[in-house]
């Protein structure tokens, strides 16, 4: 067992990140040692390289970045029982406390200390990562590595399209990213009816097509609610998916919404965005809720089920696959509005 290993790690409070030795986590004993096979880059981890208001407010360096991932066990803490040396893997990066107002209530996923691996401490895009046990989610043999390294984002899609009734359901997606993609072909895998998307990138559109959207509006130069409304009869969409964090597609999606439907929103804001609560929400009778990380672990368990039963094809959303010491081309890549997920993999692309 080395010592050392190789890790992408946010050295400095500065734009960047590098490629650098550092020290195989030690594990303590209700922890697991997880030697990763495949990494994939999230939105995030673009806000951290770039170094946005939020990544200094949050990031301390030095630390090593990545949540989305799946690998290997490889030991384990001599207090755990449920996870053993060899088990492929994927893991729940946000860490509860277990003890707080809402860990006690069942609902871990907005636990008051939440923790997140790859962001509050040293997480995956290294040949080692280190996870509490708890938070171990073993992978079905089923299901693809290409997919076992995209589980958090596709979870945020699942916890999300499945917050409310779905099937038979009109559905409107604002926002094409990754999460707004895998949303549109978790609503069509669970019988959704008429899946609309809205996105501003032209990429984008047509990757919302590959993915099962019935109707992909660009908002900028069609008006998107006119076009959904005289497409529902005038009567507007049951669920609203917001994937986008945008002040005008959140507005948009909001009239877009048929008196008596959900609004799910997923999208983070980076401002205070105003909306018509009088005639969107209140006269409405809509319900709104916030969507954060993934249930746990309801969400694993039906993202699993869906994906056993192949339910999913997420094959159109998988693009370049790169070593991890080539990170600076994935990242160029991704910032230029690639909506692709990208692979990683610490040690060389395996075959
Ligand atoms: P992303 O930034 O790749 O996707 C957002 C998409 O919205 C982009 O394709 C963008 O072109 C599109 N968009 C921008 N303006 C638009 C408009 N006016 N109309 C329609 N589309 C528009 O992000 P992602 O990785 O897919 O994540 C989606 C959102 O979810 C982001 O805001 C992200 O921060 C957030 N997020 C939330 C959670 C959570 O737990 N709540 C977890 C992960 C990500
Ligand atoms: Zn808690």
């Amino acid at each position: 067992m080395p010592s050392t290993m190789k890790a992408l790690r946010k050295m400095q409070p500065a734009r960047g990140l590098s490629f650098e030795n550092a020290a195989v986590p030690s594990i303590g004993p209700a922890d697991v040692l997880v030697r990763v096979r495949t990494a994939s880059i999230c939105g995030t981890d673009l806000h951290i390289y770039g170094w946005d208001r939020w990544s200094q407010g949050r990031i301390k360096p030095p630390v090593t970045l990545g949540h989305e991932f799946c690998g290997v066990v490889e030991r384990v803490g001599e207090e755990v029982t449920a996870v053993k040396a060899g088990d492929f893997v994927s893991a729940e990066m946000h860490v509860s406390c277990g003890h707080c107002h809402q860990c006690r209530l069942g609902e871990a996923h907005i636990c008051q200390n939440l923790r997140i691996i790859g962001i509050d401490q040293d997480g995956a895009f290294a040949e080692f990562v280190k996870i509490p046990a708890s938070n171990i989610w073993k992978l079905d043999p089923a299901i693809p590595e290409h997919y076992g390294a995209i589980l958090d984002p596709l979870g945020n899609a699942v916890h999300t399209v499945l917050a409310g009734a779905i099937a038979g359901q009109t559905v409107l997606v604002t926002g094409c990213g990754p999460i707004g993609l895998m949303s549109i072909a978790v609503a069509k895998a669970c019988g959704s009816s008429t899946v609309f998307a809205t996105e501003t990138n032209e990429q984008r559109r047509a990757m919302a097509k590959k993915m099962g959207a019935d109707v992909v509006v660009n908002p900028a130069g069609t008006d998107a609610v006119a076009r959904i409304k005289a497409e529902t009869g005038g009567t507007g969409v049951d669920v609203l998916l917001e994937m986008s964090g945008n002040p005008a597609a959140i507005q948009q999606g909001f009239r877009a919404l048929r008196a008596g439907g959900r609004a799910s929103l997923l999208g983070i804001p980076t401002e205070s965005v105003p909306l018509d609560l009088v005639n969107d929400v209140i006269f409405k009778g809509a319900t709104v809720q916030g969507i954060y990380g993934r249930r746990m672990y309801g969400t694993w368990v039906q993202m699993t089920a869906l994906l056993k039963a192949g339910r999913l094809n997420l094959e159109p959303l998988f693009g370049e696959r790169t070593p991890m010491e080539k990170f600076e081309n994935a990242f160029a890549l991704l910032q230029g509005g690639l909506a692709g997920k990208i692979l990683m993999y610490p040690d060389g692309i395996k075959s």
